[in-house]
């Protein structure tokens, strides 16, 4: 059984000045994610890693780098799940918590619940002694900009989400040399959205599931429409009607554009190792990392090919 780890940056319409950055940082994650589990780590361990790494990049609407709320203020929602218990951790309206991932990881490792959100999120992160960075550390120099541009507008949470408001929601997926399958999402969601608005990165089903019988997922998009059609449980449900993992994914996009007008993207792995990137917004940053071959890519069908070697592991 070979490993693989796939993640994402986000579907949107990325403009020119952040592509570059993107794809590599989508690469660096890919190689840390399947780094850890080449040194033996699981693929739940993968999937908090590559994740980790994208909320510390600033370029990413994650950690660092995040959107701000109809207040200028930062509120951050992260899932991680494991498809071998289906045991799962979220954390949702979270704020001043520069690592939501983990945050998530420990409600899922040491609390009897699934999700915590808001003051009670971050009571518990004080309770494990996790700490706290200041607002202002979270936030680039170019999501103030964009904010400052924007706020007066009634942008927030946009239908299309092909507009350029939206910013890119982190994810990744892997399945690791023991045919465990794990993901994990993370998001400042929608720039100007209303205070405590929660979108579908937290929420089961919606922005990512993980099972050994049936694969894992990460979505990214327009939340509201992918709570409405539960995006993850629906790409697994096709991939268990015996879908292959591109077709499942592109018929459960297709089905949400038509029946809700939402666009958005997944990343999808099966326990058998096969993978996808599928998109319905005009970009989205992906990278894939197995046996030798780092793959990648940002327009619609693209997907550039690199050696994996000791140097970008
Ligand atoms: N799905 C995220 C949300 O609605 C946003 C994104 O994927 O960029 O919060």
């Amino acid at each position: 059984m070979s490993a693989v780890m796939v993640v994402h940056g986000g579907a949107w319409a990325i403009p020119d000045e952040l592509a570059s950055a993107s794809v590599s940082g989508v690469k660096t994650a890919a190689c840390e994610g399947f780094s850890v589990m080449k040194k033996g780590g699981s693929a739940l361990d993968a999937v908090e890693a590559a994740v980790r790494s994208l909320e510390d990049n600033s370029v990413f609407n994650a950690g660092h780098g995040a959107v701000l709320n109809s207040e200028g203020e930062v509120e951050l929602d992260a899932i991680i799940m494991d498809g071998k218990t289906l045991g799962s951790g979220a954390v949702s309206s979270v704020k001043n918590i520069a690592n939501p991932v983990s945050l998530a990881r420990a409600v899922m490792e040491k609390t009897n619940h699934m999700i915590l959100t808001s003051r009670g999120a971050n009571l518990f992160a004080d309770s494990i002694d996790v700490s706290t960075v200041p607002t202002e550390k979270l936030v680039s120099e170019f999501e103030r900009t964009e904010w400052e541009k924007h706020k007066n507008y009634a942008t927030g949470v946009k239908e299309d989400f092909n507009a350029k408001w939206a910013h890119d929601t982190v994810g990744a997926v892997a399945v690791d040399f023991d045919g465990n399958v794990a993901c994990a999402t993370s998001t400042g969601g929608i720039r100007n959205k209303m205070v405590g608005r929660v979108g579908d990165s937290s929420i089961i089903g919606c922005g990512g599931y993980a099972d050994n019988f049936s694969g894992a997922v990460s979505c990214t998009g327009h939340g509201e429409s992918i709570l409405k059609v539960t995006l993850a449980r629906l790409i697994m449900s096709y991939m268990e009607q015996g879908k292959a993992v591109a077709e499942a994914s592109e018929l459960a996009l297709q089905y949400m554009g038509d029946r809700v007008h939402g666009a958005g993207g997944a990343i999808v792995v099966s326990p058998s190792g096969q993978w996808a990137a599928t998109f319905t917004t005009e970009r989205m940053a992906w990278a894939a990392a197995e046996n030798d071959t780092l793959w990648s890519g940002l327009n619609p069908q693209e997907k550039f090919q690199t050696p994996l070697n000791e140097w970008n592991l």
